[in-house]
């Protein structure tokens, strides 16, 4: 499928392919039974070194540009595999990059490297505010060489799974600040010494296999060297991680509309009814085939949006357009797959109605649909603002 976007990184890709095969339905259906977590293939993935892939090498990582890191994800998509296990490493290791001090990268990066040390949790969303990120109440009160922290955040991922939360709070309240988005920080929070001493955790069935939770913050004690760069200032260091964490999604999303639409191809040329493969027929065509150009579409803006990162340039626009166009076609092309398969997409052993479930996700979050067309409609058109 469409040599030329792959021959880029094509050698690792194919290292991340070899990899994935070890990794095949049998080994996530079973896990998504029980909504247990992918410790084995996100251990296979660190010991390759691909989930360093954005850390420096001083600091022991490959230091890959974005697009690398893209790479290495829609692979891992359109293997068949779900990267949601440990994909935020990639782009949260990114604010620690940019807006961490010295001391700490030197503590933390080499450490996350060499797959000592888990950052897989970031702690934005709160059940209250929601997408209305400045609204969050989760607050932290310097007291001497600490900040104590105290709230509640939702949907945080992967929490159980990791050493290190980036977690956004209020330290200066929103009615005391300029801009609603003043007054936000960013901590490094250190997961396992916390967990009983003011963090606690509690998991969140959800309709696919993601280890998603709530978690509970009472006077938790963070040392005030924890805090990234400059106290207030942490929304900013925030959005610009998200530009990286909507063009890695998205590339996520190429790779799932990939798996889909190789899935659906081959069941159509290969399923007779009627006396004739199915694919024959131009209404089991042409949903295929659309969902085909949306992908390509969404794979060339995801190229674009990663090409303006790179140069540090704003993506904002680009990234997420990435997004939206990305998460269209894999649920488009998820649509068309099921359809395909007919009875046989419903049935488990297909891995189509597990992968169906786990792409869905991409339509809410990281940022939900509605919100992207809001920032094109207000940032990109100059419309006026809704909220
Ligand atoms: C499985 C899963 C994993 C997640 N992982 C993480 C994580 O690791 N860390 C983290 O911080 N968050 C995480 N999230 C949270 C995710 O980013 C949010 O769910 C998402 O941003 C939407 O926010 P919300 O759920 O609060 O919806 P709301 O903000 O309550 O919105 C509900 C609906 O209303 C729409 N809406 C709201 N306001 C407007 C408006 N002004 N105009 C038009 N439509 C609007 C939205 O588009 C949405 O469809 C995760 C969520 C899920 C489900």
């Amino acid at each position: 499928m469409n040599a030329r976007m792959e021959s880029s990184y094509a050698e690792i890709r194919e290292g991340v392919r070899k990899l994935c095969a070890a990794f095949p339905g049998e080994y996530w259906r079973a896990l998504d039974r029980d909504r247990s977590y992918p410790s084995d293939f996100v251990r296979a993935l660190t010991e390759a070194g691909y989930l360093a892939a954005l850390i420096p090498e001083e600091y022991g990582g490959a230091g890959l540009p974005l697009s690398g890191a893209a790479a290495i994800m829609e692979t891992i998509q359109h293997a068949g595999c779900n990267g949601a296990a440990c994909h935020a490493q990639m782009y949260i290791m990114g604010t620690l990059l940019r807006h961490g001090g010295t001391a700490q990268k030197q503590k933390y990066l080499p450490k996350i490297a060499a797959g000592e040390l888990r950052l897989q949790a970031f702690g934005v969303t709160e059940p209250t505010s929601g997408t209305d990120t400045t609204s969050l109440k989760t607050n932290a009160r310097r007291d001497g060489n600490h900040y104590i922290i105290n709230g509640q955040k939702i949907w945080t991922s992967r929490a159980e799974h990791s050493d290190l939360m980036l977690l956004l709070a209020r330290t200066t309240s929103k009615d005391r600040v300029a801009k609603r988005t003043d007054g936000l920080s960013v901590f490094v929070v250190e997961m396992r010494a916390a967990l009983g001493h003011g963090l606690s955790i509690r998991p969140i069935r959800t309709m696919m296999n993601h280890s998603t939770t709530e978690v509970f913050f009472e006077d938790l004690r963070v040392p005030a060297e924890n805090l990234l760069g400059e106290e207030g200032k942490g929304f900013r260091y925030i959005i610009a991680g998200m530009n990286a964490e909507r063009v890695l999604i998205a590339a996520e999303c190429v790779g799932d509309a990939k798996w889909f639409i190789d899935k659906a191809v081959a069941y159509a040329a290969d399923r007779v009814v009627f006396d004739r493969p199915i694919g024959q027929n131009q209404g089991v065509q042409f949903p295929i085939a659309r969902a085909y150009a949306q992908m390509r579409a969404a794979e060339l803006m995801v190229a674009e949006a990663a090409r303006l990162f790179e140069a540090g340039a704003d993506c904002g626009a680009e990234a997420n357009m990435a997004k939206l166009l990305a998460a269209d076609a894999s649920w488009a092309a998820a649509e068309a797959c099921v359809q395909t398969h007919g009875g046989f997409g419903f049935a488990e052993e297909y891995d189509i109605e597990r992968k169906f479930r786990e792409t869905r996700l991409y339509q809410v979050a990281p940022i939900s649909t509605n919100l992207i067309l809001s920032y094109i409609a207000e940032h990109v058109l100059g419309l006026p603002r809704s909220y």
